[in-house]
């Protein structure tokens, strides 16, 4: 057989198995998903779309761009759009690195990173978080000192949930050496805008930082992780190196209508972020509460630091017909869900603490 690259091998898996099929949890709390369904709105423009399919899409989503643009306060030659945020990431690091190049990433962070620098044969450098769970600002920059060629910050950090303060990630951002490309993840934005965690103004830091790419998805707040919609933010030669490793006709035109449908009711997407940081206070107290050492999370999840006894909690909350990730010897993560969501969880929880006489 014909033997694929050798920067293949070691490379970790991604953690999810199939969606939903087979497995009768409940709870789906595994994915950092969104509860609810897509709005009647958005359903019925994927509907339109599907009718007009037998054509191709608009070759760079340019009507999405501009939208994005607009939404942004930025010319549509700094926006770029991808099937996924992780693909851009793909792409960024494929036109950004070489073979043998440094990637600087706090870790543990979001575990696709380490496939993607991998598979690009460039070496991720892992930075450890401290002991709060939250990126080492001063340990970044030390890594990103010696020739890093991109820094990936992921802010609110996956899967712990913590969140630079804004003056923090200014300091680092003004620290980075100009040559490395910054990557700054903001899967998580949405639901970190309270408190000042996170300022909501890409232009404003894109306007201070020409080596700075801020990437966003759909796949969160937006509640359309399967339709696979992603973009990034950038100095327009960032996007254009982007755009040029990008495959043709990146997103299918069911993808960019509902993203657009999705842009037209931000008002019900406030809505539904607001729920999720209501379920993410409920699900923060309860759990504290029965014991548990949870990081503050500025993100639709919560991280329990429960280490070796991250797999048998995991197996626990399984038997409870919840889904929940699990990182083994690190700690579990939970998405937050409806009301009956939480609820499920705090009661198994509460099962699991007095079996351990946390509390
Ligand atoms: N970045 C982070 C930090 C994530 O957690 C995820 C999804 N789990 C992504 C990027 C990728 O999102 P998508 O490809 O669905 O846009």
């Amino acid at each position: 057989m014909p033997k694929p690259s050798a920067r293949l091998t070691g490379l970790p898996g991604y953690g999810r198995g199939r969606a939903g099929q087979g497995v009768a949890f409940a709870h789906r709390l595994g994915s950092n998903e969104a509860p609810d369904p897509p709005s009647a709105a958005v359903q019925a423009a994927v509907a339109t779309a599907m009718a007009g399919a037998h054509r191709y899409p608009d070759l760079r989503g340019e009507t999405l761009v501009e939208t994005l643009a607009r939404r942004h306060g930025l010319p549509a030659d700094m926006v770029a759009v991808s099937a996924g945020s992780v693909t851009m990431l793909d792409q960024l690091i494929r036109a950004y690195c070489d073979p043998g190049d440094r990637v600087v990433t706090p870790w543990r962070s979001y575990e696709a990173y380490p496939i993607i620098v991998g598979g690009a044969g460039a070496c991720l450098v892992e930075v450890p978080l401290d002991g709060d769970h939250r990126l080492n600002a001063a340990a970044i920059l030390h890594a990103c000192k010696s020739e890093a060629r991109v820094v990936i910050v992921c802010n609110p950090n996956n899967p712990t949930g913590t969140a630079l303060a804004p003056t923090e990630l200014e300091a680092l951002l003004d620290a980075i050496p100009e040559q490395t490309l910054v990557i700054l993840d903001e899967a998580y934005a949405d639901y970190a805008d309270e408190a000042g965690m996170v300022a909501s103004s890409p232009a404003r830091r894109l306007s201070r930082h020409q080596n700075l790419v801020v990437l966003r998805t759909f796949s969160k707040a937006w509640g359309l992780a399967g339709m696979r919609v992603g973009y990034c933010l950038a100095d327009r030669s960032i996007v254009a190196a982007a755009n040029a490793v990008a495959p043709p006709f990146p997103l299918p035109a069911t993808a960019q209508a509902a993203a657009l449908a999705a842009l037209a009711e931000e008002d019900v997407v406030a809505t539904r972020i607001a729920a999720s940081l209501e379920q993410r206070q409920c699900m923060y107290e309860g759990l504290a509460a029965l014991g548990f050492q949870v990081a503050v999370s500025k993100a639709n999840f919560v991280w329990l630091a429960v280490a070796g006894e991250a797999e048998a909690l995991t197996q626990h909350l399984h038997a409870a017909g919840i889904a929940v990730r699990c990182f083994r010897g690190e700690g579990v993560r939970v998405t937050t869900g409806t009301a009956a969501d939480t609820q499920a969880l705090l009661t198994a929880a509460a099962m699991w603490a007095a079996g351990r006489g946390m509390r």
